[in-house]
């Protein structure tokens, strides 16, 4: 049997991750915090993202550490109403 190589667990694609730099947010107590320029693995089927576990933890301690270095920005929220 061939070896089959899946670069994506939600996917059965064949295709490689694409290398990109994608916009990040997190929420953190009720904060959002947006990382742009992430560098980051993204699924060319599915979209899914895969970023690199030590650069996480870096962008949770830049939220800790080095608020001061980001600038604010105005966001606009909705939240659809949920009937069910
Ligand atoms: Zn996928």
């Amino acid at each position: 049997m061939p070896e089959r190589n899946y670069p994506c667990e939600f996917c059965d694609t064949d295709l490689p991750l694409e290398e990109k730099r994608v916009t990040l947010t997190m929420r953190r107590e009720g904060r959002w915090y947006i990382f742009e320029n992430v560098p980051a693995r993204v699924c060319r089927r599915c979209g899914h993202r895969y970023y690199n576990g030590p650069l996480l933890l870096e962008l949770e301690k830049m939220i800790s550490d080095q608020i001061d270095q980001a600038r604010p920005v105005e966001a606009w929220a909705f939240s659809l109403p949920i009937t069910e």
